[in-house]
């Protein structure tokens, strides 16, 4: 079974996403810190405030323009390589939804496909190079799996949110190639990437979100 996703609940799950961002400050800057440079909490919690802040211009938008308007924000506020990925992401996203005041199920996964070929081709990686490519990569793939499958959309939303949690959960043992953890001496080998880790923060809350609001229980 299928649903529809509007602006509206986008905006209310960019709420719930950034709240979840807010609250894990320390954790994540502590992550970046360990592997990076420790920006990233305050890169992609930055972006979320101003997304936040947009919310009511956002929903009052065709879903395919607010897609277009939160790449066009996040690649102005939010700093480092994040910025640019994401950016890019949601830009590359809401080209394959043009047209589209909603979406279905399938555009949903249409879109996230658009954002980690965008952001694979851009950010010149793979998954395996222990970025934030591994928790979106295997989430993408387990979403048309499930929906090739046929089975049913709370179904499948629990197994995109554990894919892209288990792959955030995989970049600890990887060696970074690509990155800074690719400058450390170890690679960040035993260290969980940032960029893995609010991605997956974002998938999870997305696919709650529809859990939660836009499937009959
Ligand atoms: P910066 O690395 O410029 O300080 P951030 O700290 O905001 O930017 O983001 C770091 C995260 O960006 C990393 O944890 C990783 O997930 C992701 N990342 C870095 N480089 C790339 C890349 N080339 N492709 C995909 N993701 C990348
Ligand atoms: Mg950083």
């Amino acid at each position: 079974m299928s649903f529809t996703l509007t602006s509206k609940d986008y905006v209310n799950y960019i709420n719930i996403v950034k709240q979840r961002i807010y609250e894990n400050g320390d954790y994540i800057s502590g992550l970046d810190a360990a592997t990076g440079d420790g920006d990233h909490w305050s890169n992609i919690n930055m972006g979320f405030e101003s997304l936040a802040a947009a919310g009511e211009e956002l929903q009052n938008m065709p879903i395919d323009a607010a897609f277009k308007k939160i790449g066009m924000l996040m690649m102005s506020k939010i700093g480092g390589s994040s910025g640019i990925l994401y950016g890019g992401a949601y830009m590359a996203a809401s080209k394959v939804i043009a047209g589209k005041e909603s979406i279905d199920s399938q555009d949903l996964c249409n879109a996230m496909e658009a954002m980690v070929n965008d952001m694979m081709q851009r950010g010149k990686a793979e998954p395996g190079m222990k970025t934030m490519i591994d928790s979106l990569y295997p989430a993408v793939m387990a979403y048309k799996q499930a929906l090739s499958a046929n089975i049913s959309g709370r179904e499948t939303m629990i197994l995109v949110k554990k894919a892209a949690i288990d792959g955030a959960e995989a970049t600890r043992n990887m060696e970074a190639v690509k990155g800074r953890a690719s400058y450390q001496t170890n690679k960040g080998v035993g260290n969980l990437d940032p960029g893995a880790v609010t991605m997956s923060y974002q998938i999870e809350c997305l696919c709650d979100y529809i859990i939660d609001n836009l499937i009959d229980k």
